[in-house]
Formats: C-alpha cells, structure tokens, sequence
C-alpha cells in the first residue's frame, strides 16, 4: 500500500535525536526528512548510522535557493545556484550517502516573489510556475544526477505557486522523486485533511482534491515514487541550528505544546474518514514506490509518541478500514507511552 512513513521536522527542533527515532520505530514509522539551511548537522553520520540500526531512512533537506526571492525566468540565476548546490553536495551530501536529500527552491514558495518583479515571473505566478520550475530547478537536478546518479532525489515542492501548472512536472526525470507539500483544493491549496495553523480550521474534503491527488499520483505513472507532506499536527516551524542531542527538560519542552496536541487528537479523529479517503487514493497510485510523512516538528515527539501523529501513522498503514478500526488499533500501540 503505502511503502514508507515517517515525518518531516527542521532539524534544529528536534531536541534530542535519539528518543525521536526511538519513537519513530515505535511507532512502525521508517523515513523522516531532517530539514537544514544549506549543510547537514555535525552529528549526520552517527544519525544516519542510529537511524539504520532501527531501519528507519534519514533523507537531508537543504534549501536550493530557499528563502528568498529568486527570478524563476533568469537562467544566469539558475546557473549559479547549480554551482552551490553542486558544491554542497560534493561536500557535505554525497560523501554521506544518504538515503536521499531533499530540496525545495525559491519562487516555488508562499510569499516568495521574482526579485527584479520581471513580467515573465509576474504572468507565472497567474498561471503556475512548473514551467520555469522544471528550467530553473531542472539544470540543477540534472548537474546532480549526472554526477551523484545513485543519490536518491526528492523534489519537495509546496503546491502554492505551481498549483494551476502542476501537470508541467510531468517531464521532470522520474528518477527525481515529486515530494507534494499541501493537498489541492479546487482553486488554490486547502489543508485537508489537516489545517497547518496553530487554529486548527476546520475544512472539508472536496471531490476535486480527491480527484487532484489522484492525478498528482497518477503524473508519472509507474516510472516515479511519489511522496507527500502532510500537515497539519501543532507544529512550530523553523529551526537551523544543528539536530541536537543534550540533556534538555523534555517534560518542560512539551508542556508548551501539549494543549495543540490534545486539540489537534480530537480533530483528527473528526477527520479521520476524510484522511483516509485521501490516503486510498495515494495507495492506489501505480508509482512503485509511495512515501508519507508528516509534519511533525518542534512537537517534542522524542518526549511522547502524540496520539494524533500515531493514529494518521496507524491510518496510512491500511486505510481501507473504518476509523473506529484505527483508533482501536491506534490506543492498544498507545500503551507504554508517557502519561
Ligand atoms: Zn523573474
């Protein structure tokens, strides 16, 4: 059904790494994607080395021209960053070999605008930026792949900007592996089955994002992997300090985010139909491979294994259940947890 699940967290929220891969294997989960600025964190290899010995994959997350504004349009551009990301790579990834790496690039981005206002960015950012995504970003991923043709690849992408021209994707090389981060909605992007902000909204399922994701996992047929990002847990974004591992207060840690956890356990529960309407239908791709993480970062997962978090685990598992089947399953695993 689905082949990995896991987490995606920025780095630099992730207290102590250790107790957060034990509870991953607790929770039966194998892939998390570690987010970072531009190198990995000085501990990477015995990371990477925990997180084997528990089977769980460790994938890099570095920005390629993340964070601020880039113009799409300009290749001049485009090349100089094939140039830092090449040079990252030789440095800091390839001699890791990781499971993967993971990038997501600028203009691509909520917020994140053409920097010389250019008319050719302002017409995408209408229409959808996957073309001059698939330029801008595709030399750079060629470079890569030409030079590193083992190192697993994963294209993170938020749907904002490439929304209404995703289907331009379609040519990327399939060994670049399409990593979606928010479900479609019928105009723009909606957090179904989950809300991103703190205030949980409350949104419901459309038949046109079921069909979206559908043709999202349908795009390169069974040549790609495909993954998504879900979203949607209390999570407090940023973080590019290092991954740690010191003797921090997780109860004290915690504290401050248990009550979005408590939330956030009731409203997936409410929810828990619509994700896995949503999670049948990743299933069911015909890519060979189908990877789901969540976004579960400064959460304190290495204090508690959140019962939210391990019940959409526990659906994507199978979701060809009733949820009142999941949520049984979900509170027996639940046992041993803290209190
Ligand atoms: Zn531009």
């Amino acid at each position: 059904m689905i082949d990995h699940i896991g987490m995606w967290t920025w780095g630099g929220r992730v207290y102590n790494w250790k107790k957060y891969l034990d509870n991953m294997h607790r929770s039966g989960m194998d892939t998390v994607v570690l987010w970072h600025a531009d190198k990995p964190p000085v501990a990477a290899r015995e990371i990477q080395d925990y997180g084997h010995n528990l089977g769980i994959r460790i994938i890099w997350g570095f920005n390629w021209s993340w964070g601020g504004p880039v113009c799409l349009a300009n290749e001049a551009e485009s090349l100089r960053w094939r140039e830092i990301v090449t040079g990252l790579v030789r440095d800091y990834y390839a001699p890791l070999k990781p499971d993967g790496i993971c990038f997501q690039v600028g203009g691509t981005e909520f917020g994140t605008y053409c920097k010389s206002d250019c008319d050719v960015c302002r017409e995408a950012y209408k229409t959808g930026v996957g073309p001059l995504y698939v330029e801008f970003a595709g030399r750079i991923m060629d470079a890569v792949r030409a030079q590193w043709p083992a190192l697993k690849m994963y294209a993170n992408l938020h749907l904002g900007q490439v929304h209404a021209s995703y289907e331009a994707l379609q040519v990327l090389d399939p060994a670049i592996n399409i990593m979606w981060e928010d479900l479609p909605g019928p105009e723009y992007h909606i957090h179904v089955p989950f809300a991103y902000e703190w205030e949980l909204e409350d949104t419901t399922l459309q038949d046109s994002t079921v069909d979206m994701v559908r043709r999202m996992c349908e795009l390169r047929g069974e040549r790609e992997d495909v993954s998504f990002v879900i979203k949607g847990f209390p999570a407090h974004w940023g973080g590019l300090d290092p991954t740690l591992l010191e003797d921090f207060d997780l109860k004290v840690l915690s504290s401050t985010y248990q009550h979005k956890w408590d939330a956030a356990a009731d409203y997936c529960e409410r929810k828990l139909d619509q994700a896995l309407r949503v999670f049948r239908v990743i299933s069911e791709s015909p890519a060979r491979e189908k990877t789901v993480v969540m976004l579960v970062e400064h959460g304190l997962w290495e204090y508690r294994r959140h019962y939210a978090a391990e019940l959409i685990a526990e659906a994507l598992r199978n979701p060809f259940r009733d949820p009142s089947e999941v949520i049984r399953v979900t509170r027996e695993l639940q046992r041993g947890n803290i209190e």
